[in-house]
């Protein structure tokens, strides 16, 4: 079993007091971190220390997904010359973000960078890291993580619904999707996806639980929750931000998530396991 803790739920830049994309898989002794959006070293403290997060998955380069991961790199050098730590970070990201970009996740004495091709499955601790490239402005991967217990967790990272997508997340016990526009925005013109695009894509995935990020600085994801779990069959559905903050009371009967402090966090179990 893995469990995943949404350190941020911003798409482009974080709300007061949150963070951008950033999600903590703890499986074991492993605790891999998918992104490291803005707010994410700030936040990341909450739930596990900076020093035990070893490996670091990227999906693009945009500063939403990967600005923080300068200060990731810089905390890293300050705990190693305190003894905290003798590890390197290790940082996945895709090849295709060529040399310079890739070059920026490496310093000596705290990272090194190793770059995924698209389609890829590549070891990550003991979990397994499968990847697909996303329809999105620049090179964006999408991820498949699974355990040794056959639990697996899909991240859609950014990009727009196509069969593709769904094909590649199907039957994910949890998936965290992109959810970046209200109804009647064109997801597919801007390479993301809105909640409608979300419902069509569980539709076509079929996960066991979803998990709604990357949301908007604007209006109230609230709204989106609502149409999403009034939409669905089959699945529960959660929001990746503390439930508190958007007035969102009680999560509801079909909630899979929990807050621990201020971050939401659910288990990822196989289905027929017990969670
Ligand atoms: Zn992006």
């Amino acid at each position: 079993m893995m469990r995943l803790s949404a350190i941020g739920c911003w798409g482009g830049s974080p709300r007061v007091g949150g963070a951008c994309a950033g999600y903590l898989v703890e499986c074991g002794r492993d605790a891999v971190l998918l992104d490291c959006g803005p707010g994410v070293c700030a936040t990341l403290p909450r739930v596990r220390a900076l020093t035990d997060v070893d490996e670091v998955v990227v999906s693009h380069a945009h500063y939403d997904h990967v600005s923080d991961a300068g200060a990731l790199m810089y905390a890293r050098l300050v705990h190693r010359q305190l003894g905290m730590t003798t590890r390197d970070l290790t940082f996945h990201a895709p090849a295709a973000c060529g040399r310079d970009e890739l070059a920026r996740l490496a310093m000596p004495g705290a990272s090194r960078v190793i770059g995924v091709e698209a389609g890829d499955e590549v070891r990550v601790g003991g979990l397994r890291v499968a990847t697909r490239l996303t329809s999105h402005p620049v090179p964006c991967l999408a991820l498949r993580v699974s355990d040794e217990t056959g639990a697996t967790l899909g991240y859609t990272a950014d990009g727009a619904l196509t069969d593709d997508l769904a094909s590649f997340l199907a039957d994910v016990d949890v998936l965290v999707t992109e959810c970046s526009l209200y109804p009647g925005h064109d997801g597919r013109a801007m390479g993301h996806m809105s909640c409608d695009d979300v419902i069509e894509l569980q539709r076509a995935s079929r996960p066991a639980h979803l998990l709604l990020t990357h949301l908007p600085i604007y209006g109230d994801p609230a709204e989106m929750l609502s149409r999403v779990r009034g939409a669905v069959t089959g699945a529960t559905v959660d929001i990746a931000c503390p439930a508190a903050s958007h007035g969102i009371s009680d999560i509801g009967p079909r909630a899979a998530a929990r807050e621990v402090r201020g971050i939401v966090t659910m288990d990822v179990a196989a289905a027929g396991a017990p969670a």
